[in-house]
């Protein structure tokens, strides 16, 4: 018989009566032994279920120290709590569809505290302790993470993910070229190359609901929670982008469990994403302000002092929802170094701005803005080197009559058309070269068969490379004598 199943051990459901007694018990030895009140409570335990993990969260009156194990046969996860005792009913927690399928608590060693949970499956506990915020005491967080699995099954599209993998590499190689003075045009051709025969991909979207599971984020007068409502919306956003032919889209999280702020910007870069959107709303303490604002990543500080404090808001969220505990972040770092990278992240900032620019456009039509500008700040999650991204607070949930319409299917429809709308505007201006869009452009612009119209930031090499016919060729089936082309100069393409 395992050691821990041993007379001390209360089931659940210990009734209120039976609590009561064993409390005043506790007190009375308290005073009887002149032991300093030092014990810590468990006010709680909450559980969020995500796909490849299930968080446990001890909601603790005073730092507790703690241990945790696991044990085969069966399989159970140890929890055991020094000089602490149990404040709340454990019936009350619901293990949902998780690793959970009941847990049991009992008392060690006279004053400690042990949880059992009994498990369904195989899991990989990690543990930590997070200090008092201001919605939450201690907690100790205990992760169980069920190995082989990501928060996302599979890649959404894994051949758009590797067309585009090598479309980034090429174009990092270009900017290389670039800031070692070289000549493009052959990075540029070997870019385009890659688009033969088209792939026509599509291009992938994160959308990123913001805060969830303990962190709720900003919450209404009336009591709408953030992390519900952009959940919502960014459903939305996702089934626009999926309805729209060229598109693919795929949500950093479609439940309620909080997911780190760097294991968002992770998961769109495991997706190869070509741009990241994360969903908030808005909150201050005065009921007044209302309206949309979108944010892009700024490295030389914040383009306003509310810009600022927002960023600094968001970024709290990984102290109240907990960071990932076992996230590796240095191949990131590795990344994080370089001219290369500095290049990569002014484009990818410039490119953020447009599209942020076209969101907010589209923003405008359906509802007050905030901010007419796109604003600029450090916010966390924005920070991927090559995926452009932008953070969307979507109104102010702390406004009683926005916060009623942020709650609304309608309103809600309605942002989530002008973020998508936005977002595919820009893309429709600057399509990578190998997906859907970029083939679809390609098609409308010659006069016809054999002919190529000349678009802002054509290069000859670039449109030889892209036909596959030399340079030399193109110049002798035009007339050309030298390098410069034309916008908007039609082209007869000769058959190579
Ligand atoms: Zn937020």
């Amino acid at each position: 018989m395992p050691f821990y199943e041993k007379p001390w051990q209360t089931r659940c459901h210990v009734n209120a009566a039976r609590h009561l007694i064993s409390l005043v018990v506790l007190m009375m030895l308290a005073i009887w032994h002149v032991v300093p009140a030092q014990a810590a409570d468990v006010d709680n335990i909450r559980l969020w279920a995500a796909p490849d993990h299930v968080r446990v969260v001890f909601d603790l009156s005073d730092e507790v120290e703690s241990s945790v194990f696991k044990l085969d046969g069966p399989r159970r996860l140890v929890v055991d709590l020094k000089d602490t005792q149990l404040a709340f009913d454990p019936d009350d927690v619901d293990p949902g569809d998780s690793a959970i399928d009941a847990l049991r608590t009992g008392r060690r060693n006279g004053d400690d505290l042990r949880v059992v949970f009994d498990l369904n499956r195989k899991i990989e506990p990690h543990h930590f302790l997070l200090p008092p915020t201001d919605q939450y005491g201690y907690r100790l967080v205990v992760d169980l993470d069920y190995p082989g699995e990501g928060a996302l099954d599979e890649p959404v599209d894994p051949i758009a993910a590797m067309i585009r993998d090598q479309e980034m590499d090429a174009e990092r190689e270009l900017r290389q070229a670039e800031a070692e003075g070289r000549s493009p045009s052959a990075a540029l051709a070997k870019r385009d190359s890659q688009a033969k025969p088209h792939p026509k991909r599509d291009i992938i979207v994160a959308v990123d609901p913001g805060h969830g599971g303990e962190d709720p984020g900003a919450t209404g007068p009336s009591g709408t929670r953030e992390k519900d409502v952009v959940l919502a919306i960014a459903r939305k956003v996702k089934a626009h982008f999926d309805a729209t032919p060229g598109f693919k889209a795929f949500l950093t999280r479609d439940s309620d469990y909080y997911v780190g702020l760097r294991k968002r910007t992770l998961l769109a870069r495991e997706q190869k994403a070509d741009f990241f959107v994360s969903v908030h709303a808005d909150a201050v303490k005065s009921r007044g302000p209302t309206g949309s604002s979108v944010y892009a990543l700024s490295k030389n500080g914040a383009t306003s002092e509310s810009a600022r404090w927002l960023a600094e808001t968001e970024n709290r969220s990984d102290l109240i929802g907990g960071v990932d505990g076992n996230l590796d972040l240095s191949d990131k770092d590795e990344v994080l170094r370089g001219v290369l990278l500095d290049l990569t992240m002014t484009a990818t900032m410039n490119d953020s701005l447009s599209v942020g620019g076209q969101v907010l456009d589209k923003l405008g039509r359906i509802n007050h803005l905030h901010r007419s500008q796109v604003e600029q700040a450090g916010f966390v999650v924005l920070k991927s080197p090559d995926i452009p991204s932008l953070l969307v607070e979507t109104g102010f949930i702390s406004n009683p009559s926005e916060e009623k319409k942020l709650r609304s299917s309608a309103f809600q429809e309605q942002v989530a058309d002008a973020i998508g709308d936005g977002i595919i505007a820009h893309f429709r201006h600057h399509p990578p070269p190998s997906s859907l869009l970029a083939w679809q452009r390609d098609q409308g612009r010659g006069g016809g068969p054999g002919e190529y119209r000349v678009q802002k930031g054509d290069t000859l090499s670039q449109v030889a490379a892209r036909h596959d016919v030399t340079m030399l060729a193109l110049k002798r089936a035009n007339d050309l004598s030298g390098d410069i082309l034309r916008v908007g100069q039609v082209l007869k393409i000769p058959h190579s």
